[in-house]
């Protein structure tokens, strides 16, 4: 359901999730971290670095905080509720600091990128403080940290990438996993945080990238989702001649990366995010046509559609452009599935402008789209050059209008999809009843069907008739 009083987050369910204790790990660790993730998926990857690290020296996670030597929150600051869901957080390990004061308590990721030290001023019971380009030196920090004192690294950086650390997988299906490709952004968008907590763009190396989905393919992995702030701006450049050399000049642009990841086996999925509108170009959407197993649906963020409005949230695109693109994901890729993120009441927002929004949801036809309110951000230029003018009420009356036609979108969407078939990757029991699978279409859709008597498992491909449809679910049979 979505919550207005909270506004939809990206993946909800998975706020605050803590991670289970690595599978089938023979090691005997000495002590225990814990670690809860909140915000984009960009953060949910970076835990799993983060986990790689700590792996290295002597800690095991535990999803019981109560046990944990270090306790850490990987933070966001995208939103203001975002940051006030973490503060109310720690408030709850205050009990345990007391009765355990050797516990040590950490705060990683954007919250403590933009808070710096002041967060340890204003949180008494944090120990580490750590920005998302500093997490190579948490043993240090830790080490600091145990022998009394308290420890901060929050330095950015313009070329860490994590590209040799490989990520432990915590939580995992063992069937789909991220892979970040790129760090940062240089966009600056007026309404966003993130150019200032997480630092100027850059590209992972190509063969790294492809190094780790193969041993995740290896692995029994059947999707992988390639992770950035804005993928279609990833242009990786080798840094000598020793390097491999690809196209002709050896850099890789974010097509060629796909068609690499792509040709590591016909049943690895590839799936990615974030596109955005100004910068997808028809090479990536014909390279999505040429090969099956990428994935036919683009998230592509709106925010607004209003062209007054874009202009203002320094999104340089116009709603013509917009519309331009979606036509062109429609000619390229006829059966693509496309979402979106918008914003409701960003400064100086009319009634015109928020009908132009509505207008061009319902033009684009998204199948899903990640809604919120606008909420000013310390630093960003929004804040800086524009007042937030429009009532709360406003806000979120608008907000519901655009959830509203949304549900109405996303329905409409599926009843298409009823009769059809479609190739599903099963990737667990269904939530609801465990004699159901639950998987995703090219699409990226939810698919529910009886198992039956076939013994499939996660990770196998099967082909689903959609028989009938909620607005979040495709309902079907094997065939
Ligand atoms: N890089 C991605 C892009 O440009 O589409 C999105 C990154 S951001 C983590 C995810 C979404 O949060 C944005 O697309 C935007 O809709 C929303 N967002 C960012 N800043 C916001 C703010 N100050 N208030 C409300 N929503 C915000
Ligand atoms: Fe923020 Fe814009 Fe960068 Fe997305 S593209 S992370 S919204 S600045």
């Amino acid at each position: 359901m979505f919550d207005l009083a909270t506004s939809k987050v990206h993946d909800e369910a998975r706020q605050g999730e803590a991670y289970a204790p690595f599978e089938n790990d023979p090691n005997v660790y000495t002590k225990r971290f814990y670690i809860e993730s909140y915000g984009c998926q960009m953060n949910f990857s970076d835990s799993e670095i983060v986990a790689s690290i700590l792996a290295g020296e002597g800690f095991g996670a535990t999803r019981n905080y109560e046990e944990a030597d270090l306790i850490l929150l990987n933070t966001c600051s995208i939103r203001e509720k975002a940051e006030q869901t973490v503060r109310k957080r720690l408030t709850e390990f205050k009990k345990l600091k007391k009765q355990r004061p050797s516990t040590l308590i950490g705060v990683l990721g954007c919250m403590a990128e933009r808070l710096k030290a002041k967060l340890l001023e204003e949180e008494k019971l944090v120990d580490i403080v750590v920005g998302p380009d500093a997490y190579r030196t948490l043993p240090g920090l830790i080490q600091e940290a145990d022998g009394g004192h308290k420890a901060v690294n929050v330095l950015l950086s313009r070329e860490e990438t994590y590209a040799d650390i490989s990520p432990v997988r915590l939580n995992s299906n063992g069937i789909t996993a991220f892979v970040s490709i790129m760090r940062g952004c240089n966009n600056m968008c007026s309404f966003c945080v993130v150019p200032f907590t997480r630092g100027r763009e850059r590209s992972r190396d190509a063969h790294s990238i492809v190094k780790e989905c193969r041993e995740l393919f290896e692995n029994g992995y059947k999707e992988v989702t390639l992770l950035g702030q804005n993928v279609d701006s990833y242009y990786w450049i080798p840094s000598n001649d020793s390097d491999h050399k690809t196209g002709s000049e050896g850099a890789v642009s974010f097509a060629m990366l796909l068609e690499m990841v792509a040709l590591i086996s016909p049943d690895l999925r590839v799936r990615f995010s974030t596109s955005h509108p100004k910068d997808i170009t028809d090479d990536v959407l014909h390279t999505m046509a040429k090969y099956e197993n990428i994935c036919k649906y683009i998230h592509l963020p709106l925010q607004s559609g209003s062209t007054r409005v874009l202009q203002l949230m320094n999104r340089s695109y116009t709603r013509e452009w917009y519309m331009a693109r979606v036509d062109r994901i429609r000619e390229i890729l006829p059966d693509c599935g496309i979402s979106s993120d918008i914003i409701a009441g960003f400064c100086t927002e009319t009634e015109e402008d928020h009908q132009e929004t509505l207008s061009l949801m319902s033009y684009a036809k998204y199948d899903m789209s990640y809604m919120f309110f606008y909420s000013e951000r310390p630093g960003t230029l929004a804040q800086r050059r524009y007042k937030d003018d429009i009532p709360d009420e406003v806000k979120k009356r608008r907000l519901q209008e655009i959830v509203e036609l949304q549900n109405k979108l996303s329905l409409e969407s599926n009843l298409k999809d009823v009769g059809k078939t479609f190739k599903v990757l099963i990737e667990s029991d269904s939530k609801r009843n465990d004699q159901d699978w639950m998987g995703r279409n090219s699409q990226n859709k939810v698919v529910v069907f009886p198992k039956g008597n076939k013994a499939h498992k996660p990770g196998d491909y099967v082909w689903v008739r959609v028989k009938e449809c909620t607005q979040a679910t495709l309902l079907g049979e094997l065939i």
